[in-house]
Parts: structure tokens; sequence; C-alpha cells
């Protein structure tokens, strides 16, 4: 059996942000199986970049639901390449994976 932290590690080895980064649409549709969403909260334990930004997303996107008095939200495409732009930059894991 795995100890907490190496599961944690070897997660971390195995980048989930690009993955992650695919799930968030579905995520803010809460179209996520559970599955997924464990996934997606395990990563940004770990990944403050992802955790950051899923915030502000969440923020967003009621924000947006709100003025638009809309039930489902479409996350618009400036959004995603924010999103793309922005991991890049700050994504540790990507780092260590270049090492
Ligand atoms: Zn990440």
């Amino acid at each position: 059996m795995m100890s907490k932290s190496e599961m944690s590690k070897s997660e971390i080895n195995h980048c989930n942000c690009k993955k992650v980064l695919e799930l968030l649409s579905a995520y803010i549709d809460s179209e996520l199986s559970n599955d997924e969403k464990r996934m997606l909260d395990k990563h940004i334990l770990q990944c403050q970049p992802c955790k950051v930004y899923l915030e502000s997303l969440n923020y967003t996107v009621r924000l947006s639901v709100r003025l638009e008095k809309q039930e489902s939200y479409q996350m618009p495409k400036d959004v995603r390449v924010k999103l793309r732009t922005f991991l890049k930059e700050k994504c540790q894991c990507d780092k260590d994976e270049e090492r």
C-alpha cells in the first residue's frame, strides 16, 4: 500500500494540469464524473496555480450566471486561452517534468 505522500508525489510527476484544463469546462457545467471530480480536487490541493485559477474561474462563472440569469455557463474562449497561458507560466509540475 502506498503512503499518502508517495501517492501525491507520483501524481505530481504525472502532471495533471493539462488534463485538468480539459476537465475545467465540464467542471463548470457540473458534468464531471465522480472520478474526474476527485482527480480535479486532488490536483488543486497540490497545485497552487490551478487552485487559484479554479477559484477565480468559479467566481467569474457565478458572477456571470447571476448577471445573465442563465442556468448553465459556457466558458468563453478567451478564458480558456488565458487559462492555458496561465498554467504554462505558473505550473510547477511542468517545470519539474523538464528537469
Ligand atoms: Zn496544475
